[in-house]
This record gives C-alpha cells, sequence and structure tokens, in this order.
C-alpha cells in the first residue's frame, strides 16, 4: 500500500492548495480591495503554477504504477488522479502557457468588445482562442473527436454525438412549447420596490429552509452568484435588484443547491478527488430541482408569498395563484442568464451546436455572428438587436471554455429525472413544501446523489439515483404538465 499512501498523501496537499486557490478567486469577488488587483494577478499566477507543477510531478506516474489498490473508493481515487494526470501530460507545456496568456487578453478584449457592441474587435483573439483549444484538444484526443475531449474536462464520459441526439430530441418539443405560451396572456409581473436589507434577509431564510450550513459556509455579496469551495468551507454570494427581488431568491436557492451537494459529501472524502462534485452537468441538476422543481413549484410559491408578504407587507399581488404564475412568468428576452425554464435550454442548444461547429471548424469565427442570429430568430421568432445582447453576452468563449455550455442544459435534464423518482419516493412533497419544508426532497438528493461524491462516474450517479439511464423525456413531460397549468395551452 506504500504506493497508494504516498499518492494519495501528496495528493491531500494538492486538493488543499485547490482549495486556497479558489478562496483566492472568491476574496477576489467578494472583498478585495480595488487597488489590489494586479498583485491579485499575480497571486493567482503564482498558485496556478504550483499547482500545475504538482499536476506533473514525476512521482505521480511512478505512484500511479506501483500503487496496489483495492475497493471501490481507492479505485475511485486513481481514477480521477490518472485520468488528469494523463490528460495534464498530453498537452504540452508551451501550449498550456499560451492557453493561459491568450485567455486571459481574450477575456479583457472580450470585456471591452462587449460594451462597445463591437464583434469585430473580438473576433482576432477568438480565432486565437479556438485555434490554440483545437490544438489541445487534438493533443488529448488522438484518433478520438476533438469536442468531446474538450467535454471531458467538464463531464467525464459524455460525448458531442450522445448530447447532439440528446439535444435534438429537446429542442422542437421547447420551441412548441414556447410559442404557444407567448400567444398567451401573459401572468402579472411585479412593479415595486422591494428594500435591500427584507430581500437578503429572506434570502438567508430560504438557504436555511433547503439546508445550507453557514456554520461550514457564509453568503456574501457578489455581481455575479457562484458557489466556492468544497469540504468545510463551501461559501455562497447572491445580488439583489430593486425591483426584482426573485433574482436575490432564486440566485441564493440556486447557490444553496451547488452549496450543499458540496458539503453534503461523505466526510471521509475530504481533500481527496471524490471530495468534490464529479461533474459540471451533475452539480447543476441539484442547483436546478432545488431553484425550480422545488423552489419555483406551485407548493413552495405559496410558502414563499406568505413570507414575501410577512416581510413586504402587500407587494401588488393579489393571491398565491397569481404569485406563482409571476414566479413563472415566461417572457421574450436575449439573456440567456436571465432565461425563464422554458427557453434556457433553447440558449444553451444554441451555443453547443455553434461551438461544436467552430471547434470541428465547419464554421468559421468570422461567420460565428451571422450563425448565431440567423439560429436566434429560427427558435426565438425575432431578431438580436445588438452583440450583447447576441454573440457577445457569454463570458465563456473569451476564456476558452468550449464543451462547458452543454453541462447547463445536461444538468437540466438530470434534474428533470431526478424529480421524477423524488416525486415516487417522496409522496408528500407537495405537503412539505407548502411548509416552506424540504427536509425529505433534500435529503432523498443527498443520500442518492450527493454523499458519493467523486466515487461514481457522472451518469453512474444519476442513473443508480433514478434506476434508469437519463434521458431527456422526464424534463419536457414535466416543463409541459407545468407551464400547461398555468398558461392554459
Ligand atoms: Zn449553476
Amino acid at each position: 500500500m506504500a504506493a497508494y499512501d504516498d499518492l494519495m498523501a501528496f495528493q491531500r496537499e494538492t486538493e488543499a492548495l485547490g482549495q486556497v486557490a479558489g478562496r483566492l478567486g472568491w476574496d477576489q469577488e467578494t472583498m478585495m480591495p480595488e487597488g489590489a488587483t494586479e498583485q491579485r494577478a499575480e497571486e493567482h499566477g503564482a498558485m496556478a503554477n504550483v499547482l500545475h507543477g504538482r499536476r506533473v510531478d514525476p512521482r505521480i506516474g511512478e505512484w500511479l504504477a506501483a500503487a496496489d489498490v483495492t475497493g471501490e473508493v481507492a479505485a475511485a481515487n486513481v481514477r480521477h488522479i490518472r485520468r488528469s494526470y494523463e490528460r495534464t501530460m498530453k498537452v504540452p507545456a508551451a501550449l498550456a502557457a499560451e492557453l493561459a496568456k491568450t485567455t486571459s487578453r481574450a477575456h479583457r478584449i472580450w470585456a471591452q468588445a462587449r460594451s462597445d457592441e463591437d464583434v469585430a474587435a473580438f473576433l482576432p483573439i477568438l480565432k486565437r482562442v479556438v485555434e490554440l483549444r483545437r490544438e489541445e484538444a487534438a493533443a488529448v484526443a488522438g484518433d478520438a473527436d476533438p469536442y468531446d475531449a474538450l467535454l471531458d474536462d467538464y463531464e467525464p464520459g459524455a460525448t458531442g454525438a450522445a448530447l447532439a441526439a440528446m439535444f435534438d430530441a429537446l429542442r422542437p418539443r421547447l420551441v412548441a412549447l414556447r410559442a404557444a405560451i407567448l400567444d398567451k396572456p401573459a401572468p402579472m409581473a411585479l412593479d415595486r420596490v422591494f428594500d435591500e436589507a427584507g430581500q437578503l434577509a429572506l434570502s438567508s431564510k430560504l438557504a436555511e429552509a433547503f439546508g445550507y450550513d453557514v456554520t461550514n459556509g457564509r453568503i456574501d455579496k457578489a455581481v455575479h452568484p457562484f458557489s466556492s469551495g468544497s469540504g468545510l468551507d463551501v461559501r455562497i454570494t447572491t445580488r439583489t435588484a430593486a425591483r426584482d427581488p426573485f433574482n436575490c431568491f432564486y440566485s441564493t436557492i440556486h447557490e444553496v443547491g451547488h452549496a450543499c451537494y458540496e458539503q453534503n459529501i461523505d466526510r471521509d472524502y475530504l481533500l481527496t478527488p471524490l471530495g468534490a462534485g464529479v461533474s459540471m452537468g451533475v452539480h447543476e441538476s441539484q442547483s436546478r430541482i432545488y431553484e425550480n422543481q422545488l423552489g419555483r413549484s406551485e407548493a413552495f410559491c405559496g410558502w414563499l408569498y406568505g413570507q414575501m408578504r410577512d416581510a413586504f407587507g402587500d407587494f401588488g399581488v393579489p393571491d398565491e395563484a397569481a404569485f406563482y404564475g409571476c414566479v413563472n412568468r415566461v417572457s421574450d428576452g436575449f439573456i440567456r442568464t436571465e432565461a425563464d425554464e422554458v427557453q434556457y435550454n433553447l440558449h444553451v442548444l444554441l451555443r453547443f451546436d455553434l461551438e461544436r461547429a467552430l471547434m470541428s471548424g465547419d464554421l468559421a469565427v468570422d461567420d460565428l455572428e451571422a450563425a448565431w442570429n440567423d439560429r436566434f430568430a429560427a427558435d426565438f421568432g425575432f431578431a438580436v438587436d445588438k452583440p450583447s445582447n447576441g454573440v457577445l453576452q457569454d463570458v465563456h468563449w473569451s476564456e476558452g471554455l468550449f464543451g462547458y455550455f452543454p453541462t447547463y442544459t445536461l444538468g437540466n435534464v438530470y434534474a428533470g429525472c431526478l424529480h421524477e423518482s423524488l416525486r415516487g419516493a417522496v409522496p408528500g412533497l407537495d405537503d412539505d413544501l407548502a411548509r416552506g419544508e424540504t427536509s425529505a426532497a433534500t435529503g432523498w438528493l443527498r443520500e442518492n446523489v450527493q454523499r458519493h461524491g467523486g466515487l461514481y462516474e457522472p451518469l453512474d450517479v444519476i442513473a443508480r439515483a433514478t434506476g434508469q439511464v437519463p434521458t431527456e423525456g422526464p424534463l419536457l413531460d414535466y416543463l409541459e404538465a407545468k407551464f400547461s397549468g398555468i398558461y392554459g395551452v
């Protein structure tokens, strides 16, 4: 066992340093004084170098070769470490350095181009990012599909072809549902100012209602909400908007879903490769099921309505039924991150198809904006008015994160499957939710998904929890049933 023990001791220190690097990032978005930007960039760079140096340490290869592995947990640890080591070793150091430098520049250029509404200013650097990522993918993939090599970083085991088949099945029913809904009169919208202190107080109450443990976490404000950290220190952020308290409440519930996944992993896996969420898709399934299938359900909305009346008095919505419609209002919009449950996945599918075409070379970077605008008009029925509402809206491509987008929709598909099983396992769920009580539901998710951390492969986690191979069917059935109820379509 000596080699395995040495490997795990080394890995534990790498995991601890990874947590430190993550906390630097958290600090930058929440607490860091404005004047510290340049120094922080250098601190990040130093941490990245230390971590990279550890990931390519040749002793890892020797320990892996000599490790005597017995049992499920040790096998899973070795699987994670081997995958990461082999992948890292396949990418030449010069290419990795060039990618880091180019994406950091591309991010700045993208931010400026977006504020100037100037696509042309972004395209040259985007071309370079695409080139470098294709080079990296080819180095990792060998003879396999390069897009799959990128995808594998976020969703081990997923393939572009399998996702494309699933997404092609989603798209027509989502387009049809969206069109039918928008033909009907919309539910009422909020039309009041909601004070910040009241929003933050209720947001904390919601985090508690969904089981977020603040003795091992904290909630702060950030421009873009996120969750950060694993194990005993898992932090979330939220934001407020004076006229849109739902933004605060549902951002909080979403991040609590991510954070609870991390907090509920078996403590024996702390600071090991099993001690974090297994993939972006499974992670997103937890945030989305907390946010949508539970948090935007009719029963829970009934409870939330009472909480909002207590916090803000009469806020212009007459009853629980009107409030449920108000929370689940579907309206036209350009922006993915602001999209409702019905339209969100259409935004993601558009990006997935375009980035796959960019990586395969079927789409040239110069034609990206036109391709985006055509596809948007086809699915959403109206034209993109400016680049910041279209091809420049998301940060991902500037950072070279090709293969990331599809995990958002995969998360929703997984959430659909888990929700179907959860309903079967917790028959009194709506009675619970109507009292703001989520522990039976979140307990089921903890037991069947969250506690395993990285023990099983992503697809296996969902298949074990639900008893079947995940498909898009349950998500579509859920969306059609829910929104036909609200809109009478
Ligand atoms: Zn998320």
